[in-house]
């Protein structure tokens, strides 16, 4: 199954960015709202500067107590993103995400950022592949 079935299947839903210079506090409040484990750090919307999860967050939440939650996002996002594009197949993005232990992905292409699928959007697609390949190797065995 491609990138591209797996963002379609979920509806092309946009994803959720923030700015460079929000505080860490708003971006919590945008993952709480969004009820989403990641926000995207974005200085236009298009390109993809930066992933914040809620694990930087917590991480920081430990090390440094509440008062990492008045810092910027630049600091304590990943800048180092590692993506994939639509035409990619969930074996390898999955492959990705397990080696980077890392369960979101945004998906990039010529610099523009055109969606974002988590480790459970490819499990789920991988998920259905096998049901349907289970089902089609039963029909040829018994024959239908
Ligand atoms: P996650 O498991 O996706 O919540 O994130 C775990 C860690 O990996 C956090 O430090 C994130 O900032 C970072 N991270 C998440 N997604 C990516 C990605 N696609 N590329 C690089 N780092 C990421």
């Amino acid at each position: 199954m491609l990138v591209q079935q797996i963002l379609k299947a979920k509806g092309d839903i946009q994803v959720v960015t923030i700015v460079p210079g929000t505080l860490v506090q708003d971006a919590a409040k945008v993952l709480a709202e969004r009820r989403i484990g990641t926000v995207v750090i974005s200085a236009d919307g298009t390109t993809a500067d930066g992933i914040l999860s809620e694990r930087d967050i917590v991480r920081e939440l430990g090390k440094r107590g509440p008062q990492c939650m008045s810092d910027k996002v630049d600091d304590m996002m990943t800048s180092n993103l590692v993506t994939c594009t639509r035409a990619e197949n969930a074996d390898v993005v999955l492959q990705k995400m397990t080696e980077g232990r890392f369960r979101h992905m945004p998906v990039v292409e010529d610099g523009v950022l055109v969606g974002l699928i988590t480790l459970g959007d490819v499990v789920k697609a991988r998920l259905t592949e096998l049901a349907m390949e289970k089902d089609a190797l039963q029909g040829m065995i018994m024959g239908h």
